[in-house]
């Protein structure tokens, strides 16, 4: 089974209308949406859900008010500033677990936190794997191996020789759970100053897990200057620019009707995503 994720430095690059055509050219695969704190994927793909399951993150710490004496100590100790009057605030609570053990009277429970939920669903595409965190939630990167681990079971259970993730942007904890063991990185850039910074920290970031990385310069004719440059920098790395999507001003048409862009007429957009799919199956080995 190969794994395929799809990342940019910023969010905004065309990331997840990549994810969506490549949902629609690829046979036998699972699609999943990495991002937990704003899943999007699902919108292009419009899924069936048939399960929604409870993702519990770190527990969190409660006080019984009936067994505390006040003293203090676990106000001092907590090094988040997460009780105030002897009331722990869920918000600001890491669950670290030092008030916990530091209690003299055993007056603080670790409780289970609900963070957010788990969806297992249909597509038309094949099956969808995506996850909701809760508002203000941490513990994104612990969610994001839930999906993940999710995924592979399915892909394992229905014999699914693919996963393609659509991953979160940025370079945080998401991005580095999502990151981690696949097979390869494609990264979503654009030709601007911003990007091509973005696209160096995100780059450095697959090389430290020694991972592999192709990437697709989106709208690249807004700017041939930047391109240039980015080709440039990939060829020094020996990175494979697998993509060159003109801009085409239709692409935003099929994203408000919910349309993967291979599926609606995007003029020459369509026609670069399929030969990209054809040289990211070559690079994949499928
Ligand atoms: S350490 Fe225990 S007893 Fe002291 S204030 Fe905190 S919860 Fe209450
Ligand atoms: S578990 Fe850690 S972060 Fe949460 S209230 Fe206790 S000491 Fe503070």
């Amino acid at each position: 089974m190969k794994e395929l994720v799809i990342v940019s430095g910023k969010g905004g690059t065309g990331k997840t209308c990549v994810a969506g055509s490549l949902a629609v050219l690829a046979r036998n695969k699972v699609m999943v949406d990495s991002d937990v704190d704003a899943a999007n994927l699902h919108l292009l793909l419009q899924p069936e859900e048939h399960e929604k399951r409870p993702f519990y993150g770190l527990p969190k710490a409660v006080i019984e008010k009936k067994d505390c004496l006040e003293c203090g100590l676990c106000t001092n100790l907590c090094r988040f500033d997460a009780i105030r009057e002897f009331v722990v605030n869920p918000s600001a609570c890491e669950g670290c677990g030092v008030c916990f053990h530091a209690c003299p009277v055993d007056a603080v429970k670790m409780v289970d936190h609900l963070a957010g939920y788990l969806y297992l669903s249909d597509t038309k595409y094949g099956p969808l794997v995506h996850a909701q965190l809760g508002i203000a939630e941490g513990n994104s990167g612990k969610l994001v191996s839930a999906v993940r681990q999710q995924a592979k079971e399915i892909a394992e259970k229905e014999g699914h020789d693919l996963i393609i993730t659509d991953g979160p942007p940025g370079i945080g904890c998401p991005v580095i759970a999502s990151l981690s063991g696949v097979d390869l990185a494609l990264i979503v850039t654009e030709p601007t100053l911003s990007g091509i910074h973005d696209l160096e920290r995100v780059l450095a970031l697959v090389e430290h897990f020694q991972g592999k990385a192709a990437v697709c310069i989106n709208k690249w004719d807004l700017s041939p200057l930047n391109s240039r440059e980015i080709e440039s920098f990939c060829a020094a790395g020996d990175v494979s620019v697998v993509g060159k999507i003109p801009y085409e001003p239709a692409v935003n048409d099929a994203v408000r009707l919910g349309r993967p862009v291979v599926q609606y007429d995007c003029g020459r957009v369509a026609e670069e995503v399929v030969n990209m799919w054809d040289r990211l199956v070559k690079l994949l080995s499928l």
